[in-house]
């Protein structure tokens, strides 16, 4: 009677929805570089989001390795980027590959987000900007972490991959700080197979994304930067037109998922939820649970007997960053006691729209089947 249940699982538009939505480019034979359904994406995600300015990417990563360079980071000779050692491992190496420095500093452990009191120890004269990231759909202390920023003259971009959607007070998670990178990862809420988004509040930036996406390119015989290519083509653009008409139904659905989780897990002893925050709309990206020690059973036991019943959970962030082999002798781990901790003893449980809780109840089952 087991049956498979995977970490995630992609949402896709029905399938004539799409074929219709790409009817249109076997007629214009425009395939990528900024075409017609690049250009309605854009226009959904401003509509959607509540911004301005949107650019879309072929991933997330690379998104934000161009808004660092855009922002051009380190030309006045400040290097260092504060960021959190608690994240997916694109986040410090966009700011390495750039030629930038990650200083890491420790998270709350609430939210698993930037601790602004431990970002604002580390700042100094080579400071020149902020990376935070959201984390599962909860977001930084973005009142604080922008209050720092100001007065320490510092750009603020987030990393906002695990917070499309989200909203605090009715406001947008893409009108933080002066940017934020979305990732439209086959995984993420939003996807557009593989893709990626800059929002930012300089209209001024526009430009340079797009030269730094494109080669450089500024006009027809004129290249200005190194730049690479981060194209989102037609077929992705078309993917995330379609995905977005569904989506308030999907997190309507994974918030159904993430009741009946919090219903069966809450209050257990040794396990510790990320609780909601005053007016936060999540989009219920992910599920964690953190085992404490009086669990019973270490977070590595419960992965295992969750394995052995064929239900497939993440250790989602472990390894910190610091403990990276290629970062070895960079970071010390030590130094942000809290990430180390929670590192250690988090799982994120299976999520997406449509986990039946039956498929719910049956996780939770063999995870408070290994409490003591
Ligand atoms: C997914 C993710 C990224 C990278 O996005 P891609 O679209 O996969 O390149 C960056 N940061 C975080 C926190 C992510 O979860």
């Amino acid at each position: 009677m087991s049956d498979r249940i995977l970490v995630t699982r992609s949402s896709m538009p029905p399938m004539d929805e799409y074929v219709r939505e790409i009817e249109s480019l076997w007629e214009s034979h425009w395939l990528t570089n900024m075409g017609e359904k690049h250009q309605q994406l854009e226009e959904d995600l401003k509509r959607y989001l509540g911004v301005d300015n949107v650019a879309l990417f072929v991933n997330g990563h690379t998104a934000l390795e161009c808004v660092l360079e855009a922002m051009q980071l380190g030309a006045d000779g400040r290097r260092k980027v504060i960021t959190t050692p608690y994240t997916f491992a694109s986040t410090t190496h966009a700011i390495v590959r750039v030629g930038l420095e990650p200083v890491l500093a420790d998270i709350d452990p609430v939210t698993y987000t930037l601790d602004p009191s431990c970002v604002e120890k580390l700042i100094d004269d080579e400071t020149c900007a902020i990376v935070p990231v959201h984390v599962y759909g909860k977001l930084c202390d973005v009142d604080a972490l922008a209050d720092i920023a100001k007065r320490h003259d510092l750009k603020l971009i987030y990393d906002a991959a695990h917070a499309f959607g989200v909203t605090r007070d009715g406001v947008s998670s893409a009108t933080f700080g002066d940017a934020s990178m979305f990732s439209f990862h086959a995984t993420k809420v939003f996807n557009t197979i593989e893709g990626g988004a800059v929002c930012f509040a300089d209209p001024a930036l526009a430009d340079s994304l797009e030269q730094w996406k494109n080669f450089g390119i500024t006009s027809q015989e004129h290249v200005e930067y190194v730049g690479g290519n981060a194209k989102m083509n037609e077929f992705a653009a078309a993917m995330g037109i379609c995905n977005l008409r569904h989506l308030s139904d999907e997190i309507a659905k994974r918030k159904v998922v993430t009741q009946r989780y919090t219903e069966r897990l809450q209050g257990h002893k040794g396990v510790v939820l990320c609780p909601d925050q005053p007016g936060v709309v999540s989009n219920y990206a992910y599920f964690p649970v953190v085992f404490e020690d009086d669990f019973g059973s270490t977070r590595d036991d419960v992965f295992d007997e969750l394995h052995k019943h064929d239900i497939y959970s993440r250790k989602y962030f472990h390894p910190l960053v610091s403990d990276f082999e290629c970062y070895a002798g960079r970071f010390d781990s030590n130094a942000t006691p809290v990430a180390k901790h929670v590192a250690k003893r988090v799982l994120t449980l299976p999520m997406y729209a449509d986990l039946s809780l039956a498929d719910v109840d049956r996780i939770c089952d063999v995870v408070l089947g290994c409490a003591r």
